[in-house]
């Protein structure tokens, strides 16, 4: 491995964490100093857990999967492997004017069987008789690089509104008509595979899923558990090979003859593992303007507490609902937190709910919190046809929360990419993957590729 005298990391979300430890890791017997700068006090960036009543709950992400590595290996190597939890067997629903059980064997949201599809009752006949017209139609043109476009040419509307979009828009918090399918690798192998969608979904549901198992895990403390425990692995290095500066925004960096000064640290190699709008401001030119043209939206989780004598019966097998674009106001989907996770069963019987609001093409950002509140509660009591009361509320807001990767996304990164100056490397969510585990794996890829650029 290379030696160097001193590498900053700047943003201390899961991907700086994550491009940090690899570092130390990667630098392991060598006097290399790793300095990780957050701009907040908190680190952890869009993954917060804090009290709601007596249970730690998640402000934003609750849940990583478990099929790709890198989150299960990064909690592993930071000792969290054994103890990651999973959801219970309760199942999510759909509405659309009522609650229907989500179909089962979906790839992200594309049928695999239009029998299950056709059990659950979301779709009116006419609908399963478009969907079929995927096993016959040739080979969809996927030149728009369009989600929305894709989905709708195999399976007709009602597929790609109550479940491809409902699924991957709440992901994302997007709207697939404008998101690019590439980015999204799972439906882009599906469009790849084959002429029809729901044969190849079969068939990657299998390789992806040899023998079941659970989708996926959480540390038992909330999602910012993966944070604090790494950041206490960094830490096991001692304060000369691992800094973490909390409450120290980067504000300037400067390329030098020989590295960089980031603020006024000397670092011999940079990464910046901050949103791409962030990142944005750090530079002069032709990268200042790519990385500040990123789409974001803006989304809202609204927590509240439903009574025990309020939640009816039918709801008890259920873990929450996703909404269709075509059936929302503001709220997109709704999780039924006491009951997905067992940890969060309250002793009371109550229920938490995190219900979330908002996002691209639906802009939440003009509301007050006591307006989120208001619809939240209003439009999942309608729903539910429960009453939600408002003793116990909390609102986690999330100005861009997520970039927009627009049809093409890839080919702007990569153009970035060409941009870059030496001995720097950008990572985080506006790039390859909005996910947990592709925050890692976007992190690590920066941090291995900086010290191979460094060695030559
Ligand atoms: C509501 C919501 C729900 C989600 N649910 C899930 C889920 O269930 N599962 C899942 O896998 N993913 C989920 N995600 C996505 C995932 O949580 C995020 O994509 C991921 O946490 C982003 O991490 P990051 O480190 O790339 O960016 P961030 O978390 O944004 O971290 C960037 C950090 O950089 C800091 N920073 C910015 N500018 C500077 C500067 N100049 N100097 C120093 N520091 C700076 C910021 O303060 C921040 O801490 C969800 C996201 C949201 C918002």
């Amino acid at each position: 491995m290379p030696t160097a005298d001193r590498i900053v990391v700047i943003g201390g979300g899961i991907t700086g964490v994550a491009a940090a430890h690899r570092l130390v890791t990667l630098t392991s017997g060598t006097d290399t100093e790793i300095v990780l700068l957050e701009a907040e006090e908190r680190l952890g960036g869009k993954i917060r857990t804090s009290r709601f009543g007596a249970s730690l709950i998640d402000e934003s992400a609750d849940a990583f999967l478990l099929r790709t590595p890198h989150a299960v290996q990064l909690a592993s190597s930071v000792g969290l492997g054994e103890q990651l939890v999973s959801p219970t067997s309760a199942s999510a629903g759909i509405w659309a004017g009522k609650l229907y059980p989500i179909p089962s064997d979906l790839a992200l949201g594309v049928p695999t069987s239009l029998t299950a599809v056709a059990r659950s009752g979301l779709l009116p006949t006419t609908a399963l008789a478009r969907a079929a017209l995927d096993l016959v139609r040739p080979r969809s043109s996927i030149d728009h690089d369009s989600i929305g476009e894709w989905a709708r040419s195999r399976f007709g509307y009602h597929v790609h509104d109550r479940l491809i979009d409902a699924l991957v828009g709440s992901i994302y918090g997007a709207d697939t008509d404008r998101f690019s399918l590439q980015a999204v690798p799972q439906l882009h192998s599906l469009s790849q595979a084959g002429r029809s969608a729901l044969i190849s979904g079969r068939k990657l549901r299998k390789v992806a899923s040899p023998q079941g198992g659970p989708i996926f895990g959480a540390p038992p403390l909330g999602m910012e558990q993966l944070i604090h425990s790494t950041v206490a692995a960094l830490q096991q290095h001692g304060e000369e090979r691992a800094r973490v500066i909390s409450g120290s925004p980067c504000r300037s960096l400067q390329q030098t003859n020989t590295g960089w000064v980031v603020n006024d640290i000397e670092a011999d190699g940079v990464i910046v593992a901050t949103p791409a709008h962030h990142a944005s401001r750090l530079f002069d030119g032709d990268l200042r303007t790519a990385l500040g043209s990123f789409d974001t939206s803006d989304v809202a989780i609204v927590t509240v507490r439903v009574t025990a004598n309020e939640w009816p019966e039918h709801l008890q097998n259920r873990s929450g609902y996703l909404i269709p674009k075509s059936q929302q106001r503001l709220v997109t989907a709704v999780s039924f937190a006491s009951q997905k996770w067992s940890h969060l069963a309250q002793e009371d019987g109550s229920q938490i709910l995190r219900i979330s609001l908002g996002r691209d093409a639906l802009p939440i950002d003009r509301l007050s919190d006591a307006d989120l509140v208001n619809h939240a509660i209003e439009e999942t009591s309608q729903q539910l046809g429960i009453h939600i009361n408002h003793a116990e509320t909390r609102v986690s807001r999330w100005t861009h929360a997520f970039t927009q990767y627009r049809p093409h996304h890839a080919e702007r990164v990569a153009a970035i990419d060409g941009l870059l100056p030496r001995h720097l490397q950008l990572a985080g969510s506006s790039y390859r993957g909005i996910g947990i585990p592709a925050c890692i794996a976007d992190g690590t890829r920066a941090a291995e590729e900086l010290l191979a650029s460094m060695a030559n």
